[in-house]
Protein backbone atom coordinates (compact mmCIF):
# COMPACT_ATOMS: atom_id res chain seq x y z
CA UNK A 1 0.00 0.00 0.00
CA UNK A 2 2.57 2.26 0.84
CA UNK A 3 5.21 1.66 -2.51
CA UNK A 4 1.63 2.37 -4.30
CA UNK A 5 1.12 6.37 -3.12
CA UNK A 6 5.13 6.57 -3.53
CA UNK A 7 5.10 5.67 -6.53
CA UNK A 8 1.90 7.99 -7.06
CA UNK A 9 3.30 10.89 -5.62
CA UNK A 10 6.26 10.64 -8.23
CA UNK A 11 4.47 10.51 -11.28
CA UNK A 12 4.18 14.25 -12.25
CA UNK A 13 7.26 15.48 -14.23
CA UNK A 14 10.39 17.09 -11.92
CA UNK A 15 11.90 19.17 -14.16
CA UNK A 16 11.36 22.73 -15.34
CA UNK A 17 9.66 23.23 -18.62
CA UNK A 18 12.61 25.74 -19.69
CA UNK A 19 14.99 22.50 -19.67
CA UNK A 20 13.23 20.91 -22.66
CA UNK A 21 15.64 20.17 -25.43
CA UNK A 22 18.44 21.48 -24.01
CA UNK A 23 19.38 18.29 -21.71
CA UNK A 24 21.99 16.85 -24.40
CA UNK A 25 25.39 18.88 -23.53
CA UNK A 26 28.33 17.70 -26.60
CA UNK A 27 30.94 18.12 -23.72
CA UNK A 28 29.66 15.95 -21.17
CA UNK A 29 30.20 13.05 -24.14
CA UNK A 30 33.41 14.25 -25.82
CA UNK A 31 35.18 14.78 -22.77
CA UNK A 32 34.17 11.39 -21.25
CA UNK A 33 34.75 9.39 -24.75
CA UNK A 34 38.55 11.74 -24.49
CA UNK A 35 38.91 10.46 -21.37
CA UNK A 36 38.68 6.50 -21.92
CA UNK A 37 40.32 6.40 -25.32
CA UNK A 38 42.67 9.20 -25.83
CA UNK A 39 46.35 8.87 -26.09
CA UNK A 40 46.24 12.90 -27.77
CA UNK A 41 43.67 14.92 -26.42
CA UNK A 42 43.06 18.02 -29.03
CA UNK A 43 39.37 18.07 -28.30
CA UNK A 44 38.41 20.66 -25.39
CA UNK A 45 40.20 24.03 -25.42
CA UNK A 46 42.66 24.22 -22.71
CA UNK A 47 46.60 24.10 -22.30
CA UNK A 48 48.39 21.40 -21.53
CA UNK A 49 51.25 23.26 -20.53
CA UNK A 50 51.82 25.42 -17.41
CA UNK A 51 50.54 28.51 -16.58
CA UNK A 52 53.28 31.61 -16.71
CA UNK A 53 55.14 31.54 -13.29
CA UNK A 54 54.22 35.19 -12.57
CA UNK A 55 50.34 34.32 -12.27
CA UNK A 56 50.76 30.75 -9.93
CA UNK A 57 53.24 32.48 -7.48
CA UNK A 58 50.65 35.52 -7.20
CA UNK A 59 48.45 32.88 -6.40
CA UNK A 60 50.55 31.05 -3.98
CA UNK A 61 51.13 34.23 -2.24
CA UNK A 62 47.45 35.03 -2.00
CA UNK A 63 46.90 31.65 -0.79
CA UNK A 64 49.34 31.55 1.92
CA UNK A 65 50.69 35.08 2.41
CA UNK A 66 50.10 37.43 5.56
CA UNK A 67 46.15 38.62 4.17
CA UNK A 68 44.16 35.94 6.05
CA UNK A 69 40.74 37.63 4.99
CA UNK A 70 41.99 36.34 1.30
CA UNK A 71 40.04 33.85 2.72
CA UNK A 72 36.85 35.19 3.19
CA UNK A 73 33.84 36.63 0.97
CA UNK A 74 34.86 39.32 -1.27
CA UNK A 75 32.82 42.02 -2.93
CA UNK A 76 29.61 40.30 -4.85
CA UNK A 77 30.28 42.21 -8.04
CA UNK A 78 34.22 41.89 -8.21
CA UNK A 79 37.44 41.70 -5.89
CA UNK A 80 38.03 45.42 -5.55
CA UNK A 81 41.63 44.76 -7.15
CA UNK A 82 40.65 43.07 -9.98
CA UNK A 83 37.84 45.37 -11.07
CA UNK A 84 40.46 48.01 -10.12
CA UNK A 85 42.74 47.14 -13.09
CA UNK A 86 39.96 45.72 -15.40
CA UNK A 87 38.90 49.03 -15.55
CA UNK A 88 42.45 50.68 -15.75
CA UNK A 89 43.07 48.38 -18.90
CA UNK A 90 39.64 48.65 -20.63
CA UNK A 91 40.54 52.50 -20.30
CA UNK A 92 43.17 52.04 -21.93
CA UNK A 93 41.66 49.62 -24.57
CA UNK A 94 38.89 51.04 -25.13
CA UNK A 95 39.84 54.96 -25.00
CA UNK A 96 37.35 56.14 -22.88
CA UNK A 97 36.53 56.42 -18.48
CA UNK A 98 35.76 52.77 -17.29
CA UNK A 99 34.29 52.91 -13.72
CA UNK A 100 35.54 49.89 -11.88
CA UNK A 101 32.63 50.21 -9.23
CA UNK A 102 29.68 50.53 -12.59
CA UNK A 103 31.23 49.21 -15.48
CA UNK A 104 33.15 46.09 -14.78
CA UNK A 105 31.83 42.51 -12.89
CA UNK A 106 33.96 39.71 -12.19
CA UNK A 107 32.34 36.38 -13.34
CA UNK A 108 32.83 32.51 -12.69
CA UNK A 109 34.27 32.63 -16.15
CA UNK A 110 33.06 33.69 -19.28
CA UNK A 111 30.56 31.24 -19.05
CA UNK A 112 28.62 32.44 -16.44
CA UNK A 113 29.14 35.80 -17.65
CA UNK A 114 27.09 34.68 -20.47
CA UNK A 115 24.65 33.41 -18.81
CA UNK A 116 24.25 36.92 -16.50
CA UNK A 117 23.78 38.65 -19.99
CA UNK A 118 20.93 36.26 -20.98
CA UNK A 119 19.03 36.00 -17.78
CA UNK A 120 19.07 39.49 -17.19
CA UNK A 121 18.61 41.11 -21.06
CA UNK A 122 16.30 38.49 -22.99
CA UNK A 123 13.25 37.94 -22.26
CA UNK A 124 9.85 35.37 -23.45
CA UNK A 125 9.41 36.28 -27.01
CA UNK A 126 12.64 38.09 -27.76
CA UNK A 127 14.84 36.91 -30.79
CA UNK A 128 18.51 36.69 -30.57
CA UNK A 129 20.99 36.63 -33.33
CA UNK A 130 23.33 33.91 -33.42
CA UNK A 131 26.24 33.70 -35.74
CA UNK A 132 27.62 30.08 -37.18
CA UNK A 133 29.59 28.19 -36.40
CA UNK A 134 29.41 29.45 -32.41
CA UNK A 135 30.18 28.67 -28.71
CA UNK A 136 27.57 25.75 -28.15
CA UNK A 137 26.36 27.01 -24.86
CA UNK A 138 24.90 30.17 -26.41
CA UNK A 139 21.83 28.23 -27.86
CA UNK A 140 20.63 26.57 -24.67
CA UNK A 141 21.33 29.89 -22.59
CA UNK A 142 18.89 32.12 -24.71
CA UNK A 143 16.27 29.04 -24.90
CA UNK A 144 16.21 29.05 -20.75
CA UNK A 145 15.88 32.60 -20.86
CA UNK A 146 12.71 32.25 -22.74
CA UNK A 147 14.44 33.87 -26.28
CA UNK A 148 14.45 32.43 -29.46
CA UNK A 149 17.60 31.72 -31.06
CA UNK A 150 18.08 33.15 -35.12
CA UNK A 151 20.70 31.66 -36.74
CA UNK A 152 23.01 32.69 -39.55
CA UNK A 153 26.13 30.79 -40.96
CA UNK A 154 29.55 32.27 -41.96
CA UNK A 155 29.40 30.85 -45.10
CA UNK A 156 32.97 29.69 -46.78
CA UNK A 157 33.99 31.25 -50.08
CA UNK A 158 37.28 28.69 -51.24
CA UNK A 159 40.21 30.18 -52.05
CA UNK A 160 40.38 29.56 -56.06
CA UNK A 161 44.07 29.27 -56.36
CA UNK A 162 44.49 26.15 -54.47
CA UNK A 163 45.52 27.80 -51.63
CA UNK A 164 44.62 26.48 -47.95
CA UNK A 165 41.39 28.00 -46.90
CA UNK A 166 41.69 30.85 -43.96
CA UNK A 167 38.94 31.48 -41.40
CA UNK A 168 38.81 35.21 -43.16
CA UNK A 169 37.45 32.85 -45.86
CA UNK A 170 34.31 32.38 -43.79
CA UNK A 171 31.77 35.74 -44.45
CA UNK A 172 28.60 37.28 -43.77
CA UNK A 173 26.16 38.02 -46.08
CA UNK A 174 25.24 41.37 -45.64
CA UNK A 175 21.84 41.17 -46.96
CA UNK A 176 21.23 38.04 -45.00
CA UNK A 177 22.30 39.91 -41.79
CA UNK A 178 20.05 42.69 -42.50
CA UNK A 179 17.21 40.43 -43.00
CA UNK A 180 17.62 39.03 -39.49
CA UNK A 181 16.69 41.97 -37.74
CA UNK A 182 13.40 43.15 -37.07
CA UNK A 183 11.30 44.61 -34.09
CA UNK A 184 11.57 41.30 -31.99
CA UNK A 185 15.76 40.95 -32.10
CA UNK A 186 16.49 42.13 -28.72
CA UNK A 187 20.82 40.91 -28.82
CA UNK A 188 23.16 39.68 -31.53
CA UNK A 189 26.16 37.38 -29.90
CA UNK A 190 29.43 38.69 -31.85
CA UNK A 191 32.34 35.79 -30.68
CA UNK A 192 35.52 37.37 -32.59
CA UNK A 193 37.99 35.60 -32.30
CA UNK A 194 35.42 33.23 -33.22
CA UNK A 195 35.11 29.62 -31.35
CA UNK A 196 35.66 27.45 -33.58
CA UNK A 197 36.87 28.89 -36.75
CA UNK A 198 39.73 31.25 -35.54
CA UNK A 199 37.95 33.65 -37.08
CA UNK A 200 38.99 37.50 -36.38
CA UNK A 201 35.97 39.41 -37.38
CA UNK A 202 37.48 42.96 -39.58
CA UNK A 203 36.53 46.29 -38.85
CA UNK A 204 34.21 46.44 -41.97
CA UNK A 205 32.37 43.43 -41.16
CA UNK A 206 31.80 44.55 -36.96
CA UNK A 207 31.11 48.11 -38.68
CA UNK A 208 28.19 46.12 -40.65
CA UNK A 209 26.97 44.49 -37.41
CA UNK A 210 27.24 47.59 -35.05
CA UNK A 211 25.31 49.61 -38.12
CA UNK A 212 22.20 46.93 -37.63
CA UNK A 213 22.41 47.28 -33.99
CA UNK A 214 22.12 50.98 -34.02
CA UNK A 215 19.70 50.89 -36.56
CA UNK A 216 17.56 48.17 -34.73
CA UNK A 217 18.41 49.62 -31.15
CA UNK A 218 19.32 46.13 -30.71
CA UNK A 219 22.10 44.87 -27.81
CA UNK A 220 25.52 42.96 -28.39
CA UNK A 221 27.33 40.67 -26.36
CA UNK A 222 30.29 40.45 -27.59
CA UNK A 223 32.63 37.48 -26.12
CA UNK A 224 36.20 38.25 -26.94
CA UNK A 225 37.56 35.74 -24.35
CA UNK A 226 40.38 34.79 -27.29
CA UNK A 227 41.08 38.71 -27.45
CA UNK A 228 44.92 38.19 -26.51
CA UNK A 229 45.23 35.26 -29.41
CA UNK A 230 45.32 36.79 -32.76
CA UNK A 231 48.05 35.99 -35.37
CA UNK A 232 50.22 37.18 -38.60
CA UNK A 233 50.14 40.72 -37.15
CA UNK A 234 45.86 41.14 -37.63
CA UNK A 235 44.74 43.13 -34.92
CA UNK A 236 41.62 42.37 -32.45
CA UNK A 237 39.15 45.33 -32.97
CA UNK A 238 36.27 45.73 -30.00
CA UNK A 239 33.04 46.07 -31.31
CA UNK A 240 32.28 48.36 -28.11
CA UNK A 241 34.80 51.39 -29.66
CA UNK A 242 32.45 51.37 -32.77
CA UNK A 243 30.17 54.36 -32.75
CA UNK A 244 26.64 54.27 -30.94
CA UNK A 245 27.88 50.71 -29.60
CA UNK A 246 29.49 51.53 -26.04
CA UNK A 247 25.95 52.00 -24.53
CA UNK A 248 24.69 48.79 -26.05
CA UNK A 249 27.45 46.21 -25.59
CA UNK A 250 28.61 43.83 -23.39
CA UNK A 251 31.99 42.94 -23.74
CA UNK A 252 32.91 39.23 -22.29
CA UNK A 253 36.91 37.94 -21.27
CA UNK A 254 38.02 35.16 -19.31
CA UNK A 255 41.53 34.65 -17.21
CA UNK A 256 41.23 31.06 -18.20
CA UNK A 257 42.09 31.82 -22.16
CA UNK A 258 44.43 35.24 -21.27
CA UNK A 259 46.26 33.33 -18.72
CA UNK A 260 46.27 29.82 -19.40
CA UNK A 261 44.43 29.04 -16.35
CA UNK A 262 40.98 27.78 -17.52
CA UNK A 263 40.34 25.86 -14.06
CA UNK A 264 40.81 29.10 -12.13
CA UNK A 265 37.42 30.16 -13.62
CA UNK A 266 37.59 33.61 -13.22
CA UNK A 267 35.82 35.97 -16.06
CA UNK A 268 34.73 39.26 -16.59
CA UNK A 269 31.99 41.94 -18.05
CA UNK A 270 32.78 45.34 -18.97
CA UNK A 271 29.77 47.45 -20.22
CA UNK A 272 27.70 50.74 -19.37
CA UNK A 273 26.06 50.73 -16.14
CA UNK A 274 22.78 50.62 -17.98
CA UNK A 275 23.43 46.93 -18.98
CA UNK A 276 25.65 45.76 -15.80
CA UNK A 277 23.14 46.67 -13.42
CA UNK A 278 20.77 44.12 -14.52
CA UNK A 279 23.86 41.74 -14.97
CA UNK A 280 24.29 42.35 -11.08
CA UNK A 281 20.92 41.63 -10.40
CA UNK A 282 21.33 38.12 -11.94
CA UNK A 283 24.86 37.41 -10.08
CA UNK A 284 23.54 38.63 -6.85
CA UNK A 285 21.05 36.12 -7.25
CA UNK A 286 22.53 33.26 -8.27
CA UNK A 287 26.15 32.64 -7.23
CA UNK A 288 27.04 36.00 -5.39
CA UNK A 289 30.93 36.09 -6.50
CA UNK A 290 34.02 33.85 -7.53
CA UNK A 291 36.83 32.80 -5.00
CA UNK A 292 38.99 35.40 -3.60
CA UNK A 293 41.82 33.90 -3.94
CA UNK A 294 41.23 33.80 -8.30
CA UNK A 295 40.70 36.71 -8.40
CA UNK A 296 43.07 38.40 -6.15
CA UNK A 297 46.08 36.46 -8.39
CA UNK A 298 43.98 36.80 -11.69
CA UNK A 299 44.77 41.19 -10.59
CA UNK A 300 48.21 40.53 -9.80
CA UNK A 301 48.47 39.41 -13.35
CA UNK A 302 46.60 42.22 -14.49
CA UNK A 303 48.59 44.75 -12.95
CA UNK A 304 51.98 43.12 -14.22
CA UNK A 305 50.62 43.22 -17.88
CA UNK A 306 49.76 46.91 -17.59
CA UNK A 307 53.18 48.08 -16.42
CA UNK A 308 54.78 45.86 -19.72
CA UNK A 309 51.67 46.53 -22.24
CA UNK A 310 52.71 46.42 -25.40
CA UNK A 311 56.61 44.89 -24.42
CA UNK A 312 57.82 41.92 -25.34
CA UNK A 313 58.41 40.63 -22.11
CA UNK A 314 54.45 40.94 -22.01
CA UNK A 315 52.33 37.85 -21.52
CA UNK A 316 49.79 38.98 -23.94
CA UNK A 317 52.62 38.84 -26.20
CA UNK A 318 54.17 35.97 -25.91
CA UNK A 319 51.83 33.66 -25.51
CA UNK A 320 50.22 34.52 -29.01
CA UNK A 321 53.89 34.28 -30.28
CA UNK A 322 53.98 30.86 -29.13
CA UNK A 323 50.87 29.47 -30.15
CA UNK A 324 51.83 31.01 -33.52
CA UNK A 325 54.38 28.92 -33.88
CA UNK A 326 51.91 25.80 -32.34
CA UNK A 327 49.50 26.57 -34.91
CA UNK A 328 51.56 26.72 -37.57
CA UNK A 329 52.89 22.96 -36.98
CA UNK A 330 49.74 21.57 -36.99
CA UNK A 331 48.45 23.29 -40.27
CA UNK A 332 51.85 21.58 -41.78
CA UNK A 333 50.94 18.55 -39.95
CA UNK A 334 47.43 17.80 -40.81
CA UNK A 335 48.13 19.27 -44.78
CA UNK A 336 51.03 16.46 -45.24
CA UNK A 337 48.50 14.02 -44.18
CA UNK A 338 45.69 15.67 -46.34
CA UNK A 339 43.38 16.73 -44.17
CA UNK A 340 42.98 19.95 -45.06
CA UNK A 341 43.40 22.70 -42.35
CA UNK A 342 41.75 26.20 -42.08
CA UNK A 343 43.69 28.26 -41.09
CA UNK A 344 42.75 30.25 -37.99
CA UNK A 345 43.40 33.79 -37.44
CA UNK A 346 42.94 33.62 -34.31
CA UNK A 347 42.34 31.62 -31.10
CA UNK A 348 43.29 28.51 -30.46
CA UNK A 349 41.45 26.37 -32.40
CA UNK A 350 41.85 24.78 -36.01
CA UNK A 351 38.95 23.42 -37.91
CA UNK A 352 40.12 20.98 -40.69
CA UNK A 353 38.75 19.36 -43.67
CA UNK A 354 37.91 15.16 -43.36
CA UNK A 355 36.81 14.54 -46.75
CA UNK A 356 39.64 12.86 -47.81
CA UNK A 357 38.87 10.18 -44.72
CA UNK A 358 35.28 9.14 -45.81
CA UNK A 359 37.50 5.58 -47.03
CA UNK A 360 38.32 4.72 -43.73
CA UNK A 361 34.78 5.76 -41.67
CA UNK A 362 32.12 5.42 -44.16
CA UNK A 363 29.19 7.21 -43.88
CA UNK A 364 25.57 5.92 -42.92
CA UNK A 365 23.38 7.27 -44.86
CA UNK A 366 19.98 8.57 -43.11
CA UNK A 367 21.61 7.95 -39.70
CA UNK A 368 20.83 10.27 -37.33
CA UNK A 369 24.17 11.06 -36.37
CA UNK A 370 25.84 13.13 -38.31
CA UNK A 371 29.37 12.40 -40.11
CA UNK A 372 31.64 14.34 -38.18
CA UNK A 373 30.37 12.84 -34.90
CA UNK A 374 30.51 9.02 -36.39
CA UNK A 375 34.12 10.01 -37.36
CA UNK A 376 35.38 11.88 -34.20
CA UNK A 377 34.49 8.98 -31.88
CA UNK A 378 36.16 6.31 -34.35
CA UNK A 379 39.17 8.44 -34.42
CA UNK A 380 39.39 8.72 -30.52
CA UNK A 381 38.63 4.92 -30.50
CA UNK A 382 40.94 3.48 -33.21
CA UNK A 383 43.45 6.20 -33.38
CA UNK A 384 43.63 7.66 -29.84
CA UNK A 385 43.31 11.23 -31.04
CA UNK A 386 40.52 13.43 -29.99
CA UNK A 387 38.77 16.09 -31.62
CA UNK A 388 35.13 17.79 -31.32
CA UNK A 389 33.16 17.27 -34.48
CA UNK A 390 32.26 21.17 -36.16
CA UNK A 391 28.41 20.39 -37.13
CA UNK A 392 28.46 20.55 -33.00
CA UNK A 393 28.88 24.52 -33.13
CA UNK A 394 25.68 24.36 -35.46
CA UNK A 395 21.98 25.16 -34.99
CA UNK A 396 19.96 21.45 -35.64
CA UNK A 397 18.85 23.37 -38.78
CA UNK A 398 21.69 23.69 -40.30
CA UNK A 399 24.25 20.55 -39.00
CA UNK A 400 23.71 18.59 -41.64
CA UNK A 401 25.68 20.96 -43.80
CA UNK A 402 29.00 20.87 -42.16
CA UNK A 403 29.68 17.45 -41.49
CA UNK A 404 33.12 17.08 -43.20
CA UNK A 405 35.32 19.14 -40.68
CA UNK A 406 36.74 18.44 -37.01
CA UNK A 407 37.87 20.83 -34.94
CA UNK A 408 41.70 20.77 -33.04
CA UNK A 409 42.76 22.87 -30.28
CA UNK A 410 46.86 23.62 -30.44
CA UNK A 411 46.97 25.36 -26.87
CA UNK A 412 49.67 22.16 -26.06
CA UNK A 413 52.89 21.32 -25.49
CA UNK A 414 55.24 20.63 -28.27
CA UNK A 415 55.59 16.81 -27.17
CA UNK A 416 51.74 16.64 -27.43
CA UNK A 417 51.46 18.11 -31.33
CA UNK A 418 54.24 15.96 -31.79
CA UNK A 419 52.41 12.94 -30.70
CA UNK A 420 49.43 13.71 -33.19
CA UNK A 421 51.47 13.85 -36.02
CA UNK A 422 52.70 10.67 -35.43
CA UNK A 423 49.00 9.55 -35.18
CA UNK A 424 48.21 11.19 -38.58
CA UNK A 425 51.56 10.11 -40.30
CA UNK A 426 51.09 6.20 -39.19
CA UNK A 427 47.25 6.56 -40.46
CA UNK A 428 48.53 7.66 -43.46
CA UNK A 429 50.99 5.21 -44.19
CA UNK A 430 48.20 2.41 -43.20
CA UNK A 431 46.03 4.88 -45.91
CA UNK A 432 48.59 3.97 -48.76
CA UNK A 433 50.14 0.91 -48.06
N1 LIG B 1 33.18 31.76 -24.75
C1 LIG B 1 33.89 31.06 -25.65
C2 LIG B 1 33.84 31.44 -27.08
C3 LIG B 1 34.64 29.97 -25.23
O1 LIG B 1 35.33 29.26 -26.13
C4 LIG B 1 34.69 29.63 -23.85
C5 LIG B 1 35.49 28.46 -23.32
N2 LIG B 1 35.68 27.41 -24.19
C6 LIG B 1 33.93 30.40 -22.96
C7 LIG B 1 33.20 31.46 -23.45
C8 LIG B 1 33.89 30.07 -21.50
O2 LIG B 1 35.01 30.58 -20.84
P1 LIG B 1 35.34 30.26 -19.31
O3 LIG B 1 36.16 29.03 -19.29
O4 LIG B 1 36.07 31.46 -18.83
O5 LIG B 1 34.04 30.09 -18.59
Amino acid sequence: FLSHSLQAKMSRPVQARRLEGIDKNIWVDFVKLAATYSKVNLGQGFPDFPAPDFLTEAFARALSGGNHMLHQYTRAFGHPPLVKVLAQFFEKLLGRDVDPMTNVMVTVGAYQALFCCFQALVDEGDEVIIIEPFFDCYEPMVKMAGGTPVFIPLRPNPPKDGKLMSSADWQLDPAELASKFNERTKAIVLNSPNNPLGKVFSRGELGLIAELCVKHDVLCISDEVYEWLVYDGKQHIRIASLEGMWDRTVIIGSAGKTFSVTGWKVGWVVGPDRLLQHLRTVHQNSVYHCATIAQEAVAQGFQRELMLYGKPESYFVQLPKELQQKRDWLVQSLNGVGMKPIIPEGTFFLVADISHFKSDVPDVPNSDEPYDYRFTKWMVKNKGLAAIPLSAFYSEAHKNNYTNFIRFCFAKDDATLKAANDILQKWKQEKTS
